[in-house]
C-alpha cells in the first residue's frame, strides 16, 4: 500500500488551499532552480531513470519522449503541449490536480519545457472544464506574480505558459488533432510521420504530454528517479492516480502504488463491491476504450500496463469502470460505441462508417434482433477497423467490441434466443425501450 510519505498529490481532495503558498508548504516549487541548473541532459536521464511511463493512455516512457526533441534549435522553436482534454469516460483524474494542485503542472511544465528547450508550453484544456480553467489560470497567473516563470523570472530561464480552452471534442485529446486545434483550425487528427517531434504545433518540433505525467515530474526529481523506480513492479513503476467508477459502495479518484492489485484497490478505497465480491460482473480497467476484463479474470490481478495488457485489454488513463451483475453488458457496451461513433472526425472511412454500423448492429444485438451469424459478422467488422484508420480512435471504438465478443458471446446469443422464442415477450419489450 502507497504510504503517505509517498505521495505526490497531497492536495488531491482539495482540502487545502490550491494556492501559491499553500503549495509550496507542501513542496512544490520547492529546489526548482536547482534542478535546472543540473542541466538538460541530467533531467531527461533522469525522468528515463524514473521508468515514468505516459499517463495518459499509451504508456510510452516520458523520458524516452523528451529526448526525441532536437538537441539543438534549428531556428525554429520548441514547444511543450500539455494534454489536459480529458475526455474518455470514466476518467477524472487531471481534473483534480488542475483545481487542488496547478502549481505541481506549472512547475512541471517549466522544467519539462527546460529539458526540451523550449521557451512556451500550451495547456491545453477540455471545453467543459471551465472551473478547472479558472483554477488553472488562477495558478498560472499566481506563478507570474511570483516571477517563477514569465520572460524575466527567478529560474533564469524564459519561460511563458498559455491556457487553452478547447471547445468538447473528445477527438481533441489526440495529440495531432490537438495541435490542430490549437492552431485554430478543426481538430482532425494528422496523419504521422512526421511526428511532432519533428513537426508539431506550427510546423515546429513538439512534445505532447499528459497532465499527470508533467505535473509529476518535479516530485521526481526532487526526490531522485530511484525513489520512484522503487514502487510498484519492474516497468510499472511509480505512483498512479487511479479514477473508480461505478458499482462500488465509494466510488473514489486514489493515488496508489501501480502494481496493486484489483481486489486491494476497491476492498480498501472503495469499500467494497456492491453487493460483494461475487457480485462483481467485469471491470473496464483503463477508460472506455479499453476492453472488458471478466470478474475472475481481474480479482486478483496487479493493476498495471502489462498485467493488463497480457490481460487483452489496458491500463489505459486507469479510469477502473466496474460492473456487477446488474449491469446489461450488451447494452453498456453499445453505448459505449455510440460515445465513439459520436466522437469520430470523419476523416477515415473505416471509422466514420464502422462506428455507426457496429453501434447499430450492437443496439439490435442488446435487444435480441439478431442472427447468431452477424455475432462473428460483428467481429471481423471490427478487425477491418482497427489498424486501418489515420488515429487510435478507430482501435478505441473496436476494442470494447472484441471484448464483449471475446468474454460475453453467450450473452448475446442468449439473447438472440430468447427473441427468437419469444420476440413480443414483456421481457424483450423492455429491453427495446
Ligand atoms: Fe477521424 Fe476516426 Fe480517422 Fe481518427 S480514426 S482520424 S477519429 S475518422
Amino acid at each position: 500500500m502507497l504510504q503517505d510519505k509517498d505521495r505526490i498529490f497531497t492536495n488531491l481532495y482539495g482540502f487545502h488551499s490550491p494556492g501559491l503558498e499553500a503549495a509550496k508548504m507542501r513542496g512544490a516549487w520547492d529546489g526548482t532552480k536547482f534542478l535546472l541548473e543540473k542541466g538538460r541532459d541530467w533531467i531527461i536521464d533522469e525522468m528515463k531513470a524514473s521508468g515514468l511511463r505516459g499517463r495518459g493512455g499509451a504508456g510510452f516512457p516520458t523520458g524516452l519522449k523528451w529526448s526525441f526533441m532536437p538537441k539543438a534549435s534549428d531556428g525554429r522553436p520548441h514547444y511543450l503541449v500539455v494534454n489536459a482534454d480529458e475526455s474518455e469516460p470514466g476518467t477524472c483524474k487531471d481534473r483534480e490536480i488542475m483545481r487542488n494542485d496547478p502549481h505541481l503542472l506549472i512547475e512541471g511544465c517549466l522544467i519539462a519545457s527546460f529539458a526540451m528547450g523550449a521557451h512556451a508550453a500550451y495547456i491545453y484544456i477540455r471545453g467543459e472544464y471551465v472551473g478547472e480553467r479558472h483554477a488553472l489560470q488562477r495558478a498560472v497567473d499566481e506563478a507570474y506574480a511570483a516571477k517563477l516563470i514569465g520572460k524575466d523570472n527567478i529560474h533564469g530561464y524564459p519561460f511563458d505558459l498559455y491556457v487553452h480552452h478547447g471547445a468538447g471534442a473528445y477527438i481533441c485529446g489526440e495529440e495531432t488533432a490537438l495541435i490542430e486545434s490549437l492552431e485554430g483550425k478543426k481538430g482532425m487528427p494528422r496523419l504521422k510521420p512526421p511526428f511532432p517531434a519533428n513537426m508539431g504545433l506550427y510546423g515546429c518540433p513538439t512534445t505532447v504530454n499528459n497532465v499527470e505525467s508533467i505535473a509529476v515530474a518535479g516530485t521526481i526529481l526532487r526526490r531522485g528517479a530511484s525513489w520512484f523506480a522503487g514502487i510498484g513492479r519492474p516497468n510499472n513503476v511509480g505512483t498512479k492516480l487511479f479514477c473508480v467508477s461505478g458499482h462500488v459502495n465509494k466510488p473514489c479518484n486514489v493515488e496508489e502504488a501501480m502494481g496493486l492489485t484489483f481486489r486491494e484497490l476497491i476492498d480498501r478505497h472503495c469499500g467494497g463491491i456492491r453487493g460483494g465480491w461475487d457480485n462483481l460482473l467485469a471491470v473496464i480497467p483503463g477508460g472506455s476504450s479499453v476492453p472488458v476484463v471478466p470478474a475472475d479474470q481481474i480479482i486478483d490481478a496487479p493493476m498495471d500496463f502489462d498485467t493488463l495488457r497480457g490481460l487483452r485489454s489496458g491500463l489505459g488513463t486507469a479510469a477502473v469502470i466496474v460492473m456487477d451483475k446488474s449491469t446489461d453488458i450488451v447494452r453498456a457496451i453499445a453505448r459505449i460505441s455510440y460515445f465513439y461513433k459520436h466522437e469520430s472526425c470523419g476523416q477515415c472511412t473505416p471509422c466514420r462508417e464502422g462506428t455507426g454500423w457496429m453501434w447499430r448492429v450492437l443496439n439490435r444485438m442488446a435487444e435480441g434482433r439478431a442472427q447468431k451469424r452477424e455475432i462473428d459478422m460483428l467481429l471481423e467488422v471490427s478487425t477491418q477497423i482497427e489498424g486501418h484508420t489515420i488515429c487510435a480512435l478507430g482501435d478505441a471504438a473496436a476494442w470494447p467490441v472484441q471484448g464483449l465478443i471475446r468474454h460475453f458471446r453467450h450473452e448475446i446469443e442468449k439473447r438472440i434466443d430468447d427473441y427468437a422464442a419469444n420476440p413480443h415477450s414483456e421481457s424483450v419489450l423492455i429491453a427495446a425501450e
